[in-house]
């Protein structure tokens, strides 16, 4: 089966003439097309904003892209906060979901009046001291085994056993404290699953949240101004994978806010997602060369990319599917383990993935690199992170991230100590 790429093989050769392989490209058009269905599903309700997930893909231009669309940015660390800055969001923006923070980084947060969500109630007393008490705050929600982990939960892990969020005493109590503190604005957050493609999770994951709203609204008597689902709406890595059913879920949890926030003539909160992968997940693109051929017990394709530009097949043995450009329609013949250049043995894109029958110098198409794809890049063995390409709207193509170099690599080395 195949998957369809944004571009034709003589446009990819053109830009290859331009730009070195291996190098990562993003489709413009997909990526708003993706933005605006995910709010259209959710048009019906009185106030959605997804908060893009910047982890995913830190890029200015994309970051403007997405704002471009109406996104606000979720951000979790001080250079993802600085990131934001320059890009010119700020404020309400910005959602800062962060764990184990340190205190420059609640100082950035806010001084950019960013919406901080707490992971843990013994960060009150620690942003009290070092920074304040904002005028909004949230607390991130772990309900531990009353909610199983979704698809992924090795990613993300079991609730009970994943280190992010409070408990739900730890809720009424963190919010109570909160409200002595003087704090009128209230916002929850949870995040549960990753790359989840079974939509009713979600709604299972709005349901818990309205309830508790619900409790804590009446119990504490306050009232929240949004409750955000979090991330983690998964995307067809294979080809034969049904794609995430927004429409559906948008309109499941639509019934819910109806009967449960609604019902209870709870002030209507603001409807908040922080999705990061679905939005740009499958409009990346890894692309390389072969470089080598090698035939031993199996038959490895050499690339000129490794898993420092891609770690998820690696990390998680994640599927990422390869085409072989402009060979397309040609039988998959051959079972071949497509390799990089690492000292590792784990740095294999593919192990066992029937292919066409591949020659040295052709090229070959990583699919859904666009999130979590050049983010993750490291430098270990020396490998350096590939540069970053945009096929814009009109046709265009903008280099946004150069490659890195050697001196790139050198530069935080003291070679005279
Ligand atoms: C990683 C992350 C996201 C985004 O996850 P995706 O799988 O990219 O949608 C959202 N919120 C938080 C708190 C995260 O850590």
């Amino acid at each position: 089966m195949q998957k369809p790429l944004p571009f034709t093989k003589k446009q990819l050769e053109t830009i290859i003439k331009q730009h070195p392989t291996p190098f990562h490209i993003y489709d413009e058009a997909g990526i708003r097309k993706t933005a605006r269905k995910l709010a259209r599903a959710f048009s019906g309700f009185p106030f959605f904003r997804n908060y893009f997930a910047v982890k995913a893909l830190p890029n200015p231009v994309i970051m403007k892209i997405l704002v471009d669309e109406g996104m606000g940015m979720d951000a979790s660390s001080y250079a993802e906060l600085m990131l934001c800055e320059r890009v010119g969001i700020t404020g309400e923006n910005i959602m800062f979901t962060s764990n184990d923070t340190p205190q420059e980084e609640y100082e950035k947060a806010f001084e950019l009046g960013a919406m901080i969500n707490l992971d843990d109630i013994s960060h009150i007393d620690y942003l009290e001291k070092h920074v304040g008490i904002p005028k909004i705050i949230c607390f991130r929600y772990n309900p531990g085994s009353l909610r199983k982990g979704g698809a992924h939960s090795h990613i993300i892990g079991k609730p009970e056993e994943a280190k992010f969020g409070a408990t739900r005493k730890q809720l009424f109590e963190g919010y109570a404290i909160m409200k002595k503190k003087g704090v009128k604005r209230f916002g929850i957050h949870t995040m549960l699953a990753s790359n989840e493609l079974d939509y009713r999770y979600f709604v299972e994951t709005a349901r818990m949240l309205f309830e508790l709203i619900k409790e804590l609204s009446k119990r504490l008597d306050i009232s929240f101004e949004f409750v955000n689902l979090g991330g983690g709406i998964g995307i067809p890595y294979r080809p034969q994978e049904e794609p995430f059913d927004l429409d559906r879920m948008a309109k499941d949890i639509g019934k819910l806010y109806k009967e449960i926030i609604l019902g209870a003539r709870l002030p209507p909160p603001k409807l908040f997602m922080e999705n990061g992968r679905m939005v740009t997940g499958p409009h990346g693109y890894l692309v390389s060369k072969v470089l080598h051929l090698k035939k031993t017990y199996k038959n490895f394709i050499g690339l000129d990319a490794c898993m420092a530009n891609l770690m998820r097949p690696a990390m998680y043995g994640a599927y990422h599917h390869i085409t072989v450009l402009g060979k397309e329609d040609k039988p998959t013949t051959t079972l071949y383990d497509v390799v990089g250049s690492l000292c590792e043995n784990n740095d294999k894109f593919a192990i066992d993935r029937r292919l066409p029958k591949v020659k040295i110098h052709d090229i070959i198409v990583i699919h859904d690199t666009g999130g979590h794809g050049h983010a993750m890049g490291f430098n270990y063995n020396g490998k350096l992170r590939t540069s970053e390409l945009l096929l814009k709207k009109n046709g265009e193509m903008k280099l946004i991230r150069r490659a890195e170099t050697v001196e790139d690599y050198f530069a935080t080395l003291n070679f005279f100590a």
